[in-house]
């Protein structure tokens, strides 16, 4: 499996003789594996070089997939110039999340319209196929493929891709769930030790893998700051890997804001993190033109055998929020139901198990802090009885309060959402909780 990066850099493009060593071209990563499979992960300003490479080198006609994570700019400006894209004969698969309130072909249109770009999409001269991709595992040009959600703003999804005897994650972009990364009385380093559900499952995806891509935009520093952005620092994301056994790491979606200098800082930093733990793992700063090949790192390592799923997709869900604050049920409600689902209100805990038990929603959010009978008694009483013990819960948690989002783990709660959310992340949740939900029984 080859792995080449054509841009490593977050938000905005960022070229000028600063950045020349790890690069100014925004999210683009080439996988090719040995039976000539290629896929093409985001379309970030790097996919402008890469389609001139493949132009000159590429197979004639040339397919491959293209994997969106989200369809921020940073992740799809390459889009339109991505060359191969013009030539009668070439053909490509566009995948992306699904959940959005745009297919992705009206969003990639939206940005080449005449007002911001010469050529229309259905101008292109290649044959585009689109596909709607959920959390779940897929069968993409033969190379397994597990999507699952990341912790972003936007729908987000992370890729997991399985060939050659290597596993690779591509994680972009990606914010911890709980600042806090350890339980306060247990030994850190191990998953079971990580306090929020949400950060030790995005750890159990990474678990063993041969390689990971992961965003880590900020310093620990930095992030109070720009906390709800969607990002990681290097030190969530060198902590968390290496819990994971993860032996090959790559920091990128590079802030723009941190030049070649700062860059070497964070990768001696993270180096240093590494050391400190004990742990194997080989960890650097993505660069721009870094090309490695991973062969059968783990020849004995046998692939699960799960099959192929149809994962849920755009599905229209019944849904009840439990929350005392009216703000916050009028912002999902109206959130949920341009979604596609419907949506019942309770304004405390004894109107929300009514409501259950009347309504019998397929999924319920729920508020923990509120009048008694608060959250936990409500997920206490609903995980208590046969008809409502397996109902998904995505408990809306607030920073800060250690005690009652362990406490709302341990009694099952199937998913966490801290506030303030977007709306397209609840959504997102929303439809991943139950996806969760549904494999568990
Ligand atoms: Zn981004
Ligand atoms: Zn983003």
């Amino acid at each position: 499996m080859l792995l080449r990066f054509w841009g490593t850099r977050g938000s905005i493009a960022t070229p000028g003789p600063g950045t020349n060593k790890f690069g100014g071209n925004t999210s683009c990563v080439e996988v090719v594996t040995n039976s000539g499979a290629r896929l093409i992960l985001d379309c970030g300003t790097g996919a402008r070089t890469l389609g001139a490479h493949l132009l000159s080198h590429g197979p004639k006609p040339l397919q491959a997939h293209i994997l969106l994570s989200h369809t921020h700019w940073d992740h799809i400006q390459g889009f339109p110039f991505f060359a191969p894209g013009f030539v009668p004969g070439n053909s490509f698969v566009l995948c992306g999340p699904t959940g959005c309130h745009r297919s992705l072909p009206e969003v990639l249109s939206g940005q080449m319209e005449y007002t911001y770009f010469p050529v229309e999409l259905g101008q292109l001269g290649a044959e585009m196929k689109y596909h709607d991709l959920a959390e779940g595992i897929h069968d993409l040009a033969g190379v397994r493929v597990t999507a699952q959600f990341l912790n972003h703003p936007a729908v987000t999804l992370g890729y997991k891709l399985e060939a050659d005897g290597v596993s690779l994650l591509y994680l972009c972009d990606h914010e911890p769930y709980w600042e806090k990364l350890w339980r306060s009385e247990a030994e850190p380093g191990k998953l079971d030790s990580i306090l929020h559900g949400g950060d030790r499952h995005h750890a159990a995806f990474m678990e063993n893998a041969d390689v990971v891509i992961h965003d880590a935009q900020y310093t620990p520093e930095e992030y109070p700051a720009k906390r709800n952005w969607g990002h990681s620092t290097y030190s969530y994301v060198t902590n968390i890997a290496a819990a994971a056994n993860v032996k090959r790491l790559f920091l990128t979606h590079h802030d723009p804001g941190h030049d070649d200098d700062f860059l070497c800082g964070i990768e001696e930093k993270a180096r240093d993190i590494v050391r400190s733990i004990g742990s194997p793992m080989n960890v650097s700063c993505a660069f721009e033109g870094c090309v490695e090949s991973f062969e059968n790192i783990s020849p004995d390592h046998e692939f699960v055998d799960t099959p192929i799923s149809d994962p849920i997709c755009g599905c229209s869900l019944r849904i009840l929020i439990v929350d005392d604050d009216e703000d916050i049920r009028v912002l999902a409600k109206k959130a949920l139901t341009q979604a596609g689902h419907r949506v019942f209100e309770a304004a405390d805990g004894d109107e929300g198990i009514r409501q259950i038990e009347k309504r019998k929603p397929d999924l319920v959010i729920l508020d923990l802090v509120m009048p008694p009978p608060d959250g936990i008694e409500v997920l206490k009483i609903l995980r208590s009885k046969p008809e409502t013990a397996s109902l998904p819960v995505l408990v809306l948690t607030a920073r800060g309060d250690e005690d009652s989002t362990r406490t709302s783990f341990e009694l099952g709660a199937t998913d966490f959402l801290n506030k303030p959310f977007t709306p397209p992340q609840l959504d997102s949740r929303v439809r991943s909780c139950f996806a969760r939900a549904a494999k568990a029984q």
